[in-house]
């Protein structure tokens, strides 16, 4: 069970003259088993909010931390020893090794986290709703495929924390219910969920919803 704290992160991006203010003065704290929504408009700050929580992106200022250890201003190879023990990612840009298919890369996700566990490859595959699909490889999933084997992989090592942009974007209701029954097994366990979401499905579940706007929590 894992306490994330995250304080006053700042994020500033430059493109030539522009300058995007993409975080400004975020703070949040997630608790052992919370399930935790998190909403705003497009260009709110969301992924780049779930990047630096992760540890996959370095905010420009404040910092966060796991379990009283800080993960930010790290070299790259201890953020990536406490990331690998402490979270599931599924981020928009994918998180799927192309030339392995979908049971093969929920194995290879489990071994990287040190707790390979064969038996529950099936039943990860069933909980995103692939069971027809678990010896396709990766290219020859469809954009919802995708999503759904990225998120498996992202569970596959039944991380203290599961962060994820926007799991449910392309998936049928169905797939959706059981995902969120399975989110709720995860709370009662003491497992943490954090979702990027625009599923009003997802946030009415969820035990708080985090609303972000310009960089900014509005509420939470
Ligand atoms: P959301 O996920 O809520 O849609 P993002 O975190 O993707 O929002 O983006 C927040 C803002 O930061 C947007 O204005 C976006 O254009 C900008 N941004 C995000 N990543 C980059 C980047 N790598 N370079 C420049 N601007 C970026
Ligand atoms: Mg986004």
């Amino acid at each position: 069970m894992v306490t994330l704290i995250a304080h006053e992160l700042y994020r500033f991006f430059h493109t030539g003259e522009d300058e995007t203010f993409a975080l400004r003065g975020v703070s949040l704290c997630l608790r052992p088993g919370e399930f935790v929504a998190l909403a705003g408009p497009s260009g709110s700050g969301k992924s780049t909010l779930l990047s630096c929580l992760t540890g996959l992106d370095e905010p420009d200022g404040g910092h966060v931390m796991i379990d009283g250890n800080r993960l930010t201003r790290r070299p790259e190879a201890a953020r990536a020893r406490i990331r690998a023990a402490n979270f599931g990612i599924l981020l928009q840009s994918g998180n799927l090794f192309p030339h392995l298919d979908v049971a093969q890369n929920i194995r290879f996700q489990m071994r990287l986290a040190g707790k390979p566990d064969g038996g529950r490859v099936e039943q990860l595959v069933e909980i995103v709703g692939l069971q027809h699909r678990a010896h396709a490889f990766v290219w020859q999933l469809s954009g919802g495929e995708t999503a759904r084997a990225g998120l498996a992989v992202a569970l596959a090592a039944n991380p203290p924390i599961l962060v994820a942009d926007e799991p449910t974007a392309e998936v049928d209701a169905d797939t959706e219910g059981g995902l969120i029954d399975y989110f709720a097994i995860r709370r009662s366990a003491g497992l943490t969920t954090l979702l990027a979401t625009h599923s009003t499905a997802l946030t009415r579940k969820a035990d708080r919803t985090i609303w972000l706007h310009d960089g900014k929590v509005e509420d939470d």
